[in-house]
């Protein structure tokens, strides 16, 4: 109904460490009344943004899941481009929200490399529970992957999109996915291959039929000898909406 409070997801990576030419590390671009954010910023997402038609410069904020650099490696990249830049001169200031202990990471690594900008600031943020963030009101849950590790909900305009982060079966992420309309989910092995600390194809299906979510995107995707499709159909064992397969720049308009 209102065209410009539509969100729009571009998926940047539906991989995981493991390199591929196919599934690149994860990272999403969300946008929403022309803010425009990063979740998760693997290697690779820059160059992604790129192929996708968006630009590092626009980017207003990252979110980061959890401290496994398959998520978050691009930062310094990101943070580099927006200092290098001949003539960008970017003088609005970049947030960057991260689990617990990020911040400490970020000053030893990012920080002691590249030093603080000229003209804009990079504002490093523990992500709380609840917050707003232009458009979005964000709600995060724990999950039980590593120490600290997050999932959020974006909401914008009575609508909302679930990324549960790495996450294994819980219901902490049942509860923050409650009727979305878009699940991201770890779905990193088909059932075959299940591993703690992540979702497998089945659990992916049990999870967004539990929270009621309208369309489940499997995501997150570790190579394995099974074709990825079989995790469609194992996923919808358990639930009777949409599925798909994430795939990289792949653009979901919810
Ligand atoms: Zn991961
Ligand atoms: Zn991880």
């Amino acid at each position: 109904m209102h065209a410009a409070r539509d969100m729009k997801l571009i998926v940047l990576g539906s991989g995981t460490c493991v390199p591929s030419l196919k599934r690149n590390a994860p990272g999403y671009y969300l946008e929403a009344e022309g803010f425009r954010i990063l979740v998760d910023c693997g290697s690779g997402t820059l160059l992604q943004l790129e192929k996708a038609g968006k630009s590092y410069r626009d980017i207003d904020s990252v979110f980061i899941t959890h401290k496994h650099p398959d998520h978050f490696a691009d930062l310094m990249p990101l943070v580099h481009a927006l200092i290098a830049t001949p003539k960008l001169n970017r003088n609005r200031d970049l947030y960057i929200f991260c689990p617990k202990g990020f911040v400490e990471y970020y000053e030893a690594s990012v920080v002691s490399v590249l030093g603080h900008p000229n003209g804009f600031s990079v504002r490093t943020i523990e992500t709380p529970d609840k917050l707003d963030f232009g458009p979005f009101n964000i709600i995060t849950a724990k999950t039980i992957h590593s120490k600290d590790s997050i999932a959020y909900r974006f909401e914008c305009g009575g609508k909302a999109i679930v990324f549960t982060g790495d996450a294994d079966y819980d219901q902490g992420v049942i509860a923050l996915a409650r009727n979305a309309d878009l699940l991201i989910a770890d779905c990193s092995f088909p059932d075959s291959m299940k591993a703690r600390g992540h979702l497998s194809a089945k659990e992916c299906g049990m999870v967004a039929a539990k929270a009621g979510v309208k369309k489940l995107a499997l995501s997150h995707l570790y190579p394995a000898d099974p074709p990825d499709t079989d995790r469609i159909r194992e996923s919808g064992e358990n639930f009777d909406g949409e599925i798909v397969l994430a795939e990289d720049l792949m653009t979901i308009n919810i």
